[in-house]
């Protein structure tokens, strides 16, 4: 098993996600790892998104 981590900081991750990215018009689907911390604070966004790196981040790909 190779060692994994948060996306976002280097915690052990705690589920697996599915994702939507998007800046502007751009929009990636993705499937990354996740500690509770980060889980939270995205799925707390909601649907105008966790913003970070200028992107924008939300559970699921809708
Ligand atoms: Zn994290």
């Amino acid at each position: 098993m190779p060692a994994t981590r948060c996306e976002f900081c280097v915690a052990p991750p705690h589920q697996e996600v599915a994702v939507l990215k998007w800046r502007g018009d751009e929009r990636e689907r993705l499937t990354i790892k996740l500690c509770g911390k980060h889980h939270t604070r995205i799925a707390k966004a909601g649907q105008k998104g966790w913003e970070h790196n200028d992107f924008r981040w939300k559970i699921g790909f809708w």
